[in-house]
């Protein structure tokens, strides 16, 4: 019989995962193997955006594994160029790059910013600029391109020529985007940093200043991409396009796969030999990611998270108000976060933790954040059990203050 415990004891402990341990999803619904039930709000972290066990995407993981699983970069696959086509077809890009995770689709979009910098203006433009509070992956690139020391310290020298500046603020930007700079990356909604919207006209700022540079503009949508704000990709909510797009996440629904999406005319820079990964566009991955576009990218999947989001909306600001422990949401479709008041601060890792024994799993987004990210296709039914049981956790919590 496999316990939890177990992985204490194989496992390499980068993580310390709850005593829940799932064994079958349906749905919105997790059950371990005593049978219980959970509500999940979680979405293995923005990444299951057709909820668990979704017929059509079985049906398209079962068909191509009958088909053809791999066949290296030496060859092209159906299942890949499908997938490319949608991709582009319904983005700003001319050409994808297929990887992963969305640590491999950042770092290949760093390695081809500077590329293009050193192609087009030589071996100074190298610098990218970042947020504080970023994420953008856990390679020694993309932590140190993410504005979180406590990701990137200890692991000796980091990469250089990157520069930090405060997210939505515009005018620290502004003082250190120079000639030298490749690249500005931003997430549209830091995820991870504790889901905060890029303000209003800051991202068409952004987009001004590096143009005036010559820099690109690279959007990190690993978390907010395919659906998960509303829109397929974030960019298309505030209207502002980026040189460089990066997905990964809800991309494969659940299985691994990262892109990187870009024009023709950049993509030029990454020649045949100059990057490259062994399972990038590999047929399994891209004949479920394919099938995941074609349910997310409709009119109706649009006005469904709209609804949703309303709902959710709607819910949390009532518990905000009525028990005082986080503030009313903040985020887009659905990401959503709720900051925890000042004497609650530092606890959402518990809080999630006592909401996950309460039968509802949440997120936190860093210590101070409650982080929602259900599936887009959740119920309303669901929604409002999910939060009754967060409900009966606040209840006791406020009653009897830990
Ligand atoms: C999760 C995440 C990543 C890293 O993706 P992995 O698949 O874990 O490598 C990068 N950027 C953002 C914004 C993320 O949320």
């Amino acid at each position: 019989m496999i316990r939890r415990e177990e992985f204490d004891q194989l496992l390499v402990p980068t993580y310390n995962p709850s005593s829940f341990l799932p064994v079958r999803g349906l749905g919105s619904r997790l059950w371990d193997r005593e049978g219980r039930e959970r509500i999940d709000f979680t979405s293995g972290i923005a990444v299951n955006v057709l909820g668990h066990a979704h017929p059509q995407l079985l049906d398209a993981l079962r068909g191509q594994a009958g088909e053809l699983w791999h066949v290296s970069n030496g060859f092209t696959n159906e299942p890949v160029l499908r997938l490319a086509r949608r991709l582009v077809d319904a983005t700003f890009a001319e050409r994808v790059f297929f990887c992963n995770s969305g640590a491999e689709a950042n770092e290949a979009a760093f390695k081809l910013a500077r590329r293009i910098g050193f192609d087009r203006r030589g071996a100074d433009c190298y610098e990218i600029v970042a947020a504080t509070g970023s994420f953008h992956g856990r390679s020694l690139f993309t932590v140190s391109v993410g504005g979180q020391p406590a990701y990137s310290s200890g692991f000796g020298p980091a990469i250089g020529g990157i520069h930090h500046v405060s997210f939505n603020d515009l005018e620290a930007l502004r003082a250190v985007v120079t000639e030298r700079t490749c690249a500005v990356v931003l997430e549209p909604v830091q995820g991870e940093g504790g889901v905060v919207p890029a303000a209003p006209g800051y991202l068409q700022a952004v987009r001004e200043l590096c143009d005036q540079h010559g820099a690109l503009l690279i959007f990190d949508e690993v978390q907010t991409g395919v659906g998960r704000t509303g829109e397929l990709y974030a960019y298309q909510h505030y209207g502002v396009v980026p040189d460089l797009l990066t997905s990964a996440k809800g991309l494969g629904g659940g299985f691994p796969i990262g892109a990187l999406l870009t024009r023709a005319e950049l993509a030029a820079h990454f020649s045949p030999g100059t990057h490259g990964t062994t399972y990038g566009g590999n047929p399994l991955a891209c004949a479920v990611a394919e099938r995941v576009i074609s349910l997310v990218d409709t009119e109706e999947m649009r006005a469904r998270v709209a609804q949703r989001h309303a709902q959710f909306v709607e819910r949390l600001t009532t518990l905000a108000e009525r028990y005082g422990v986080f503030e009313a949401p903040r985020g887009l479709g659905l990401l959503l976060g709720c900051p925890l008041r000042d004497a609650w601060k530092g606890q959402a890792r518990m809080l999630a933790g006592r909401a996950g024994e309460a039968g509802v799993l949440l997120l936190q987004a860093g210590p101070d954040v409650l982080r929602f990210a259900p599936s887009l296709i959740i119920e309303p039914e669901v929604i409002d059990e999910g939060l009754d049981r967060l409900e009966q956790v606040l209840r006791v919590l406020t009653e009897s203050p830990a």
